[in-house]
């Protein structure tokens, strides 16, 4: 077992001057808690927390690291209360340990695999603080050295676990000797033939491969003396795992895979770097797919190296790796190489730097090759703006910050977003607004009975959701009007001796369809039930053309046949004058009650307008005359109207029937078609005052389809 005193002394050895007592407080307080319990092995559990610790205190972490590895596994499993945890060591150190175990309590389930990519940004969403996702590796990498403990069934399924979610993990954080590690270990658990096949093809010709490896190193040594480099050159094997990996991905036996050694050349200067890589390149032909310069364009993790592939001397492929030495340490430790953790500082200047130089890279990803693995790697690490939950299955869904139950609903499927009457998060009861967090298992009401709300619009966040909705409020509204819009027609035919059933099916029909633009006979009578077309519209359509024509005409002529023309006469008093010439101002065709004034026409005598009447207005007021109406009047006055509605048959008619049934005269009758539906009918009647007036138009308001009935002058 690792010593407390060992880590104590690696810590202090990266962090001089760091308060080394509290991982001291954190190994007493764990070893007290953990007291007597075993792990499977048999040892005690203090092993598995100190070794976590070990691991972190060689990725150079610092002590508030090191002491939250020691406590990783305390709320978990011990006795210990939050309340303690952070009385004891302060939040930061409360922070991470709680976030390890949140990590560690999420309720995955089976058919991991699939949902791995999910799993895998849900715990780098989770972690608000890097330190618990570097912690939880640890742990991991421990757990899978001791896997051998488990039974064969359960270590096939952590290891599996480790492969889909753990060494993803560490190879997007760059921390490739973990994500190696945890492979290898974990290949051997889920695939031990594969794993046995190739552990012999690697040992089988190992001497021979060994003397390549040394005389291909000294010769490379050799060229980079000759050109003044100065350079370590390493070669060792691949690991196991990305070799099986790279059999399957291209089909090939071992016997092909010529490239399971790769050449590593560190030097001190990246001008060197390039220097070196015009040399190789000049020895040995590269292949050109191959080359990547991830040092002008590093990795998302902050990875830098070129990479290059070459034909070498008998004809087989040397890989190489080219970097300096800091280089090298990112790619050996990854994120964590930045993460020299200064007190009171969450983040650490060179790392702030260097996400925002990512920042950068995202913005301008044109630039890549191949933009779409770059965003998948960076932008949702960096930026996570999606919440991951659970449904009570244990599936894992991922929806943008904000959604709601209703939105994890009609992601579930439209009909229980549909029927979505109420929701639950961890069992208990919420709001439908109610905004979803990660981790949170959602398990959503349905009833039949229940339907979508327009509200819902307001608080959804999904594009799903929003369109689902919507197509539901229009089905809807478009079967209301189909059935209003069918009895509006079947109505209208019948008026014309039509039957709406029979003709709807004829070809004459489909054609009526075509001409108002609809697809089929439904949109056509929905459009009838929206108030878009009228019945009438479509009866002109069906019915040939000439003989709706002379229905209207025909109204029209009987109307004006029944008017008897009149002209009006006078009834206004000239105060002071008694025998006058009188007119009325064509313009605005006073009538008793209206407010009028008299105006003096040279040779014509007093022109009677109303007091508001434009023309009157622009007249000398040296011209004017005070009138007023007499108070016995007998004649009728002509008054201008004009009749908006909607157009049917016998619309005239009953319009004119409102206008005689108040004993009014029509002298004029016009009707004016303004666009498919709409008619404008105008109409000169004659009436006794304004208050006549007043009730022929309230009367005409109330005939079917008038929209607005207006006096105009
Ligand atoms: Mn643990």
């Amino acid at each position: 077992m690792i010593r407390i005193n060992d880590i104590i002394d690696k810590v202090a050895e990266n962090h001089p001057g760091s308060d080394l007592s509290i991982i001291e407080r954190a190994y007493i307080y764990s070893a007290r808690v953990h007291h007597e319990q075993l792990r499977l092995s048999g040892e005690p559990y203090l092993s598995h927390p100190l070794e976590v610790a070990g691991i972190l205190a060689d990725m150079k972490m610092e002590n508030i690291s090191v002491a939250a590895g020691l406590l990783h596994d305390v709320i978990e499993d011990t006795h210990a209360t939050s309340e303690e945890i952070k009385d004891l060591f302060g939040p930061d150190i409360f922070r991470i340990v709680s976030g390890v175990t949140k990590i560690s309590s999420l309720p995955l389930k089976s058919s991991q695999e699939r949902q791995a990519e999910s799993i895998r940004k849900m715990i780098l969403a989770m972690a608000d603080d890097i330190r618990v996702i570097l912690i939880k590796l640890a742990d991991r990498l421990h757990n899978m050295r001791t896997l051998q403990h488990h039974s064969e069934e359960k270590s096939r399924s952590i290891a599996q676990e480790t492969i889909d979610i753990y060494a993803s993990i560490a190879a997007r954080l760059g921390i490739y000797w973990i994500k190696n590690e945890l492979e290898n270990i974990a290949f051997m658990y889920v695939l031990p033939d594969e794993y046995g096949n190739i552990k012999n093809f690697v040992n089988r010709e190992r001497e021979e491969r060994e003397k390549y490896i040394r005389r291909t190193k000294r010769f490379i040594r050799e060229k980079l003396e000759e050109n003044n480099l100065k350079g370590e050159v390493s070669g060792r094997y691949k690991n196991y795992y990305s070799i099986h990996q790279k059999m399957i991905k291209q089909n090939l036996t071992f016997e092909d895979v010529y490239d399971i050694i790769a050449f590593r050349i560190i030097l001190d200067t990246i001008p060197q770097c390039y220097e070196a890589l015009g040399l190789i390149h000049s020895l040995w032909r590269p292949i050109a797919y191959k080359f990547k310069d991830y040092i002008g364009f590093p990795k998302p993790n902050m990875y830098q190296s070129l990479h290059t592939t070459v034909m070498g001397p008998t004809g087989d492929r040397i890989e190489l790796q080219i970097r300096t030495q800091e280089m090298d340490h990112v790619a050996r430790s990854g994120i964590a190489a930045h993460w020299s953790y200064k007190e009171g500082s969450r983040i650490d200047e060179t790392v702030s730097k260097k996400f925002a130089w990512i920042q950068n890279l995202v913005e301008n990803q044109e630039d890549f090759s191949n933009p779409s693995e770059f965003m998948e790697n960076v932008r949702i690490d960096l930026f996570p703006d999606d919440v991951y939950v659970f449904t009570p299955r244990g599936e894992i869904k991922t929806l943008p910050k904000g959604a709601t139950p209703v939105d994890f609903a009609y992601l579930i499927h439209t009909e229980v977003g549909n029927q979505c009457s109420g929701a639950k998060v961890h069992g208990r009861m919420v709001p439908l607004q109610y905004e979803l967090k990660t981790s949170d298992v959602v398990s959503i009401i349905t009833s039949k009975k229940h339907h979508p709300s327009k509200d819902w619009l307001n608080f959804v966040k999904t594009v799903k959701a929003r369109s689902r909705i919507r197509q539901w409020i229009k089905t809807q509204e478009k079967d209301k009007s189909i059935v209003l819009g069918r009895e509006m027609c079947e109505k209208e035919f019948q008026k014309h001796r039509l039957n709406f059933t029979v003709e709807v099916k004829s070809d004459r029909m489909t054609e009526v369809v075509a001409h108002f633009g609809f697809k089929t006979v439904d949109d056509l009578i929905a459009s009838v039930g929206y108030g878009k077309i009228t019945p009438l519209q479509i009866v002109g359509k069906v019915v040939p053309k000439s003989e709706s024509d002379t229905l209207q005409e025909s109204i029209i002529h009987k109307l004006i046949g029944r008017v008897k023309k009149k002209k009006p006469n006078a009834g206004v008093v000239v105060k002071g004058l008694d025998d006058v010439l009188l007119k009325f101002g064509k313009c605005c065709q006073p009538v008793p009650g209206d407010p009028i004034t008299g105006y003096i026409t040279r040779g014509y005598g007093i022109t009677i307008h109303r007091t508001n009447c434009v023309n009157a207005l622009k007249v000398n007021p040296e011209r004017q005359m005070e009138v007023e109406w007499s108070k016995k009047i007998t004649e009728t006055y002509p008054v201008k109207i004009r009749v908006r509605s909607y157009d049917r048959v016998g619309l005239l008619a009953d319009i004119a029937e409102g206008i005689s049934k108040n004993g009014a005269n029509i002298l004029y009758a016009s009707t004016e078609t303004k666009d498919i539906r709409d008619v404008d009918s105008f109409f000169t009647i004659s009436v006794e005052n304004i208050e006549h007036l007043r009730r022929v138009l309230s009367t005409i308001k109330k005939v079917k389809h008038v929209q607005e009935v207006k006096r105009i002058a």
